[in-house]
């Protein structure tokens, strides 16, 4: 609909997201793609006329949250005499499609994390449509293609996808039948958007990818590059001051990627490399393909590249046929190590993957003893890790005002968010923080230099 100027009718779209910064990423190019469309975006249920639920298959019970949503959404839509779009995107959509038009006939549009391109396309489909318009095949061409290129500005640190899918089929893990095969997007591309990013108003850009370390985008030379060449390549780009990649699979460490933490001072010394358990009959059940072992030694070279490095992991506590020896040896793993961060869960059966049916099923009692275990040492080394920050001088990229009056807030190199007094005008910049003291989730610091002394701020900028 347009109104007499020819421009669209505005409208509100409000969109929730679950689940990883990859969900995070597609909701704001999903805004992006609908923006031409007349819509802006909205927070409240009441005056969405769009309504897209960005649904993650990772947690328990995810189907049924999306259910219990899509319940609360039918009657905001009659309450609406059902002038509201309802969709549902992400893993979730992708795997139970059928499913949730079969119980939730009110949902208008179901796409999987490769379709959100069509949405135009499908909301006009939509609209004429009597039953829900489903895409969840994963099209041959591009989605980045498709998508526009002036990207809504993320603010001082943005995101940008540079690989999708992942050919690993861990057993435990719907990504591989979610987001597909492995796929990487060419070079051109990816500094095209970084540029864009950075000209609204990025510092840093954190790559994301289901296997980022995977990347083997196609560059300007018609050569497939490494994620070692493109950061390198990255870092040249003029006011891009941090870089980041997530999630790592330590398979696809390599050599070049492991310099690069070595010899580009943009790479930040924070790398979150899942290793999910410390014992190697585990490890071989999730068909992870390598030892406890070789991420002990892989930790050692990264650590030799650059020994600054804070590395965050994630770790599943009772996967089918774990033992209390396998959960000793994941254990002795995280001490070994010591992590600055970590995300830890429970296993829970995702239905259509391997482990699902894999015989020797832990207790729920069990899982949630080893999983206390395991966090508890991974809190403590956390807060250690924060503590062991106090007195340090950081460089502090400002990300904006705290939550009290005259306080500001931004991030480490490590990725600690700090709280200290100054100015607004700081935001966006990267300034020397005193640390006065580590908290298990935090740090608080003091600016360490007068804001007059140009000459020791970090950033010349
Ligand atoms: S490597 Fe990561 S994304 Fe791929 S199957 Fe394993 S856990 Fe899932």
């Amino acid at each position: 609909m347009t109104d007499t100027t020819g421009t669209p009718a505005r409208k509100r779209l409000l969109i929730r997201t679950w689940g990883c910064q990859m969900n995070v990423y597609d909701s704001a190019r999903m805004a992006d793609v609908l923006a031409p469309l007349g819509y802006a975006p909205t927070e409240s249920v009441e005056e969405a006329d769009m309504v897209i639920l960005n649904t993650c298959h990772i947690r328990e019970k995810a189907t049924e949250k999306v259910f219990s949503d899509l319940g609360r959404l039918r009657e905001a839509k009659q309450a609406r005499g059902g002038e509201m779009v309802i969709a549902v995107a992400g893993c979730v959509a992708q795997a139970e499609g059928a499913e949730i038009t079969a119980r939730a006939p009110w949902v208008d549009i179901v796409l999987g994390p490769q379709s959100y391109h069509r949405l135009p396309e499908m909301v006009a489909r939509a609209a004429r449509a009597a039953g829900a318009v489903i895409e969840t095949e994963f099209p041959p061409e591009d989605k980045f293609d498709h998508l526009p290129e002036t990207a809504a500005p993320q603010g001082v640190t943005a995101f940008l996808t540079i690989q999708e899918g992942c050919d690993k089929f861990c057993s435990f893990c719907v990504v591989p039948y979610t987001r597909g095969a492995e796929y990487s997007r060419p070079v051109a591309a990816i500094l095209a958007e970084a540029r864009r990013l950075v000209a609204l108003g990025a510092r840093e850009i954190t790559l994301l990818g289901q296997n980022v370390n995977a990347f083997h985008g196609e560059g300007p030379d018609g050569r497939a590059w490494g994620l070692g060449r493109l950061v390198r390549s990255l870092a040249e780009v003029e006011g891009l001051a941090r870089i980041r990649y997530t999630t790592s699979h330590p398979r696809d460490m390599d050599e070049d990627l492991i310099a690069a933490h070595a010899e580009v001072p943009a790479l930040m010394p924070f790398l979150h490399l899942p290793v999910q358990s410390g014992s190697d009959r585990v490890l071989r059940m999730m068909n992870r393909g390598h030892t406890a072992d070789d991420y002990l030694r892989l930790v050692e070279r990264l650590r030799a590249a650059r020994p600054d490095l804070a590395l965050s992991t994630d770790i599943i506590a009772g996967h089918p046929g774990e033992t209390e020896a396998d959960h000793a040896a994941t254990m002795a793993l995280i001490r070994a190590v010591g992590f600055a961060q970590a995300f830890s869960f429970k296993y829970s059966a995702r239905p259509g993957t391997p482990a699902a049916t894999m015989a020797g099923q832990v207790e729920e009692a069990a899982k949630d003893a080893r999983l206390a275990e395991i966090q508890a040492l991974l809190r403590e080394q956390q807060t250690a890790f924060n503590r062991s920050r106090a007195g340090m001088v950081a460089d502090v990229l400002v990300t904006g005002p705290g939550r009290h009056p005259g306080q500001m807030a931004g991030r480490t190199p490590w990725l600690n968010p700090v709280h200290f007094e100054g100015p607004e005008s700081l935001a966006g910049r990267i300034v020397p923080v005193k640390i006065l003291a580590g908290h298990p989730n935090s740090l608080t610091g003091a600016l360490a230099a007068p804001l007059h002394d140009q000459s020791r701020e970090r950033d010349a900028a």
